[in-house]
């Protein structure tokens, strides 16, 4: 059996078809002087006649994808646009004579491995973005066309060495019933739209290509990663009952994109999506978020070589905000530092990032970073329903700073009579003990509370939450985190105002019911548990969870929380 990572759920079972671009030959002997000129002319003809193809591409994918995800193309027509790569490529040719196909070889090769170096993983992809890009201009330069995965047999899995999503538009998905490449990772374009095609995909699965053979029966786990080449009877057999099994689960899941989501008896509680930007918030739609619960702007930010602008925020806050129409979206302010940098500022040495310069910290510090983001996401406002929520605050006086800010950036929109929702709720994320024990006190400032529990895990039990030395000590179930949980949203209720919770704990579906006995009025999280959380919702009493509630809370031990929680 090999292994891969697990992109896109589900069960594939059929015969492989290994997709593999041309070996290209390229030419590496110098041009003459006199024939610079020309070579240069045939590039630009080349990224013309690149252009036109993806252009088509784009309205194909725009007819099978969702617009979010026809958006790849629109990257590559930034690549194809960017006058870095002209500024590269031309050089290579007037400075070294050197061939065009030659000199975008060498270019696509220089920008890749820039790219993939990046911490930032969508960066990282960005990567896949530029190498198809060169790709298709050599091929252009050569009169080649790509090869396609337009012509396929009923039930194959596709196997490449990578899958560009011009490749992806092209295949006849109604033939394509599992896909294998060895390059990417969770958050790879062939990933995220094997997701949204609802094919199983497995990715990262290391020498694929030349490990299996056309033709060859091929089973894969979309979860798990796991993949068998000419499986024998028993193996076949197995997998072909959990692809059922999995089908009728689907099925039965997928009813609740629709559902209300209330308890038997009748209590609402809100399950959204935890998003980084708006083709997030779009990949979410499917699920039927009830919105969004926390929008980590941290993204915009990442990656880029100074400050996004108010307009370049705007416009994507305007985005989700639209494409939520009437439910809300909580978009947090810029949460960095601790293990989140930015290249372009200095964060210094700091012993211990975790518990430093960071998010609010470091806004009220540089409170223009602040105001611009205010600023874009009030002029946002006037687009949908959004909400402004503060990170990492530990006292009153922060709340007090921020929200003084906000008011001044409010007033000077209303001086240049630029439209913006004046009734926003502000709320702020409970993240640190020193905030869940003084809650009643912050409510007074605030409309509402979103408990992170991953920060608030590891504050409260002093376990850093990315060391895998102590990984068996940071628990949410600790009964120390759970009290501060009921604490906060008691204050919250207290004021008559809401809490809730945005940290991973949220999408566990086995502590739905003690989530909904504490008296959380709203889960976030990651798109794709949605579905077995609200069905959980429907399914439970809210009475009866009071009690499952009250029961856990008295625990000794994070153990037995658990234990309470699978009977
Ligand atoms: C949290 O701390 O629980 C949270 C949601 O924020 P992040 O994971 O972005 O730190
Ligand atoms: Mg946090």
């Amino acid at each position: 059996m090999e292994k891969g990572i697990g992109a896109s759920s589900g069960y594939g079972i059929g015969r492989a078809f290994i997709y593999k671009q041309q070996q290209l030959t390229i030419d590496k002997t110098p041009i003459e002087p006199d024939e610079v000129k020309r070579e240069i002319e045939s590039y630009h003809s080349a990224k013309t006649l690149a252009t036109q193809q993806i252009l088509k591409i784009k309205v194909r994918a725009s007819l099978i994808l969702k617009a979010s995800e026809a958006k790849v193309f629109d990257a590559h027509l930034n690549v194809l646009k960017d006058p870095g790569l002209d500024k590269r490529v031309i050089k290579y040719i007037q400075d070294k004579q050197y061939r065009a196909a030659y000199a975008v070889s060498l270019v696509q090769d220089e920008l890749f491995n820039m790219f993939q170096m990046m911490e930032n993983a969508v960066m990282k992809e960005r990567a896949l973005d530029i190498k198809d890009v060169c790709t298709r201009i050599i091929y252009c330069l050569k009169g080649m066309t790509l090869p396609t995965l337009s012509d396929l047999e009923a039930n194959t899995i596709v196997i490449a060495e990578n899958l560009t999503p011009s490749d992806t538009v092209q295949m006849d998905v109604s033939k394509v019933v599992g896909i294998i490449v060895e390059a990417g990772g969770r958050t790879s374009h062939t990933a995220i739209m094997a997701r949204s095609l609802e094919i199983p995909a497995v990715v990262g699965a290391k020498s694929m290509t030349a490990l299996a053979e056309n033709g060859q029966f091929v089973c894969l786990d979309g979860e798990s990663g796991e993949i068998c080449i000419e499986p024998d009877d028993a193996m076949k057999e197995m997998f072909e009952q959990k692809r059922l099994d999995y089908l009728e689960a689907m099925t039965e899941l997928r009813k609740y994109a629709t559902t209300a989501s209330n308890t038997v008896d009748g209590r609402n509680v809100e399950i959204c999506a935890n998003i980084g930007n708006a083709s997030d918030a779009g990949n979410s739609m499917k699920f039927g978020p009830n919105g969004v619960g926390l929008f980590r702007t941290e993204f915009l930010y990442m990656g880029k070589s100074n400050w996004p602008s108010e307009d370049e925020q705007f416009e994507e806050y305007k985005k989700v905000a639209e494409l939520m129409q009437d439910k809300a979206t909580i978009i947090r302010t810029l949460d960095i530092g601790g293990d989140k940098e930015l290249s372009y500022i200095d964060f210094g040495k700091e012993e211990n990032p975790f518990l430093g310069w960071r998010a609010m910290r470091m806004c009220l510090d540089k409170t223009d970073v602040l105001k611009t983001q205010f600023r874009a996401i009030l002029r946002a406002s006037a687009y949908g329903k959004l909400m402004i929520m503060y990170p990492m605050i530990i006292n009153v006086t922060e709340v007090k700073r921020a929200n003084a800010l906000l008011e001044e950036v409010k007033a000077s929109l209303k001086a240049e009579n630029l439209p913006f929702d004046e009734a926003i709720q502000v709320g702020i994320m409970i993240e640190t003990p020193a905030a869940a024990v003084t809650a009643d006190s912050l409510i007074k400032y605030v409309d509402f509370f979103s408990i992170g529990t991953n920060d608030l895990t590891q504050y409260t039990l002093a376990v850093d939450r990315g060391n895998e030395k102590i990984a068996d000590l940071y628990t949410p179930y600790h009964p120390a985190v759970l009290r501060l949980i009921k604490m906060v949203v008691d204050a919250s209720h207290k004021a008559g105002k809401w809490t809730g919770m945005c940290g991973e704990l949220a999408g566990e579906a086995n502590l739905t019911k003690l989530l909904i006995g504490i008296g959380l009025d709203e889960l976030s999280m990651t798109a794709s548990s949605i579905l077995s959380v609200r069905k959980n919702v429907v399914n439970i009493h809210y009475e009866e969870a009071k009690k499952l509630a009250q029961k856990a809370l008295n625990m000794e031990t994070a153990e037995a929380v658990l234990a309470l929680m699978n009977e």
